[in-house]
């Protein structure tokens, strides 16, 4: 139907099809759900109106949406062990703004982390809208690499901050939920975490989980979790009214039920057991990479990794992130540029690069496998400036990846 009707659309996704199943896929942000979780992304739920929440809708013939809806929010219950969840958020950052909106007033002040040290952009960065209405206050890591927790005390002991948001999109330790939680309650703070990134980990046991500690948890769906893009927000009872209400109406319109279908899916697909074996791969793929790196002497920044990502600083090994990126897409092994803490090189060309291990854990691939890509994507940014070398390794990526099929006979 598709290709009939749009061939040019149809090429396109072919295309990328192709690319996705013939390269390795390593931005930590990344992931490839299941059959079955693209199938309900692709249902019928897509036609239906149904703004307000399951049994309190503004639409008519909503009775199976809520069916769907109601398991969406009690399996993401069941995951995180949450006292009241919120599936309609559009993706991640309309997550956090819902989640300001509910428990802040204009001007009010946020502690959250400096974007260069592992924050994310709608953390409060000078460039987001929310930097303009909120008055945020950055946190950094210490030198060792580890979040600053005494700057943090101290600067919520200086600043009194309404919220203290903790979660990041480049950091790769741990997080002491209940040494912030402590610091909050001292200075009367709220308690806010992202969780975009590891909640998949946190799912399966394998990270801290901050949902019974803090007042609300945002997340998206797409990262570790495995599910269709999109975001969620996890709250203790007291603020569930202020949090739909952010929500819808605060901030959107009609939920898209085809992907409420996805994340129900996904979160099925989380309480299995095999959930578990995965997330648990995903960091020992991860620790691989980070052993390995350090034999060949890059700089691992926050000193290595607990979870499934690492932030590498490449300018010791005399290239910079950019080359770097753009020498890997060229061998098929695609990560992105990345800022390091207090970075001297610009946002377009920073020092470090970064990358996880979702995306090929996924497909199959395991401590073996890490050795062979560090040491092509070692090859890969010391040969940046030869192509033919790189279309040598681009050919070996070939030939590993088509042993760990992705999607196998999708045709558009
Ligand atoms: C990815 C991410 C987001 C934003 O998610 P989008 O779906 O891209 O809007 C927000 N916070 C953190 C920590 C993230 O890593």
């Amino acid at each position: 139907m598709l290709n009939q009707f749009d061939p040019e659309i149809a090429d396109a996704l072919n295309r990328e099809v192709k690319r996705q199943q013939e390269g390795l896929e390593m931005i930590p942000s990344e992931n490839f759900v299941s059959e079955a979780v693209l199938e309900a992304l692709g249902s019928i739920a897509t036609n239906k109106y149904s703004e307000g929440y399951p049994g309190k809708r503004y639409y008519g013939g909503c009775h199976e949406i809520d069916v769907l809806e109601t398991l969406a929010i009690d399996r993401a219950k069941e995951l995180f062990g949450a006292e009241h969840v919120n599936v309609q958020p559009l993706s991640g950052a309309p997550a956090n703004l819902a989640a300001y909106v509910a428990l802040l007033e204009p001007g009010d002040t946020v502690l959250g982390m400096d974007l260069s040290h592992g924050g994310h952009l709608t953390h409060g960065h000078p460039v987001t809208h929310p930097a303009q209405v909120w008055n945020f206050v950055r946190y950094k890591t210490t030198p060792e690499g580890f979040i600053d927790y005494t700057d943090i005390e101290a600067k919520a002991r200086e600043h009194k901050p309404k919220l203290i948001l903790v979660g990041y999109s480049a950091y790769s330790r741990e997080i002491d939920y209940e040494r912030i939680k402590k610091i909050a309650d001292e200075v009367g703070a709220l308690t806010m975490a992202d969780m975009a990134h590891i909640a998949g980990l946190i799912a399966a046991g394998e990270m801290n989980n901050p949902v019974p500690i803090f007042d609300v948890v945002t997340t998206t769906t797409h990262k570790t979790l495995r599910g269709p893009r999109g975001g969620m927000i996890l709250c203790k009872k007291k603020f569930k009214k202020a949090i739909d209400r952010a929500v819808f109406p605060g901030l959107q319109g009609g939920p898209h039920e085809n992907n409420i279908a996805a994340k129900a899916v996904a979160f099925k697909e989380a309480l299995q057991p095999e959930f578990k074996d995965y997330a648990k791969q995903i960091k020992k793929n991860a620790k691989v990479l980070e052993e390995e790196f350090r034999k060949r002497e890059y700089r691992l920044l926050f000193g290595g990794t607990d979870n499934h990502l690492l932030l590498v600083d490449v300018t010791p090994k005399g290239i910079g992130g950019q080359q770097a990126e753009t020498a890997l897409d060229k061998a098929g092994i695609t990560v992105n540029k990345n800022a390091i803490p207090d970075d001297e090189r610009s946002y377009v060309d920073p020092s470090g690069i970064r990358f996880g291990t979702p995306a090929i854990t996924t497909r199959g691939m395991k401590e073996d496998e890490m050795r062979r890509i560090a040491d092509w994507m070692d090859r890969a940014m010391m040969n940046w400036g030869d192509d033919e070398a790189l279309e040598k390794i681009r050919e070996e990526v070939k030939t590993l990846t088509a042993q760990f099929p992705l999607y196998p006979g999708l045709i558009y």
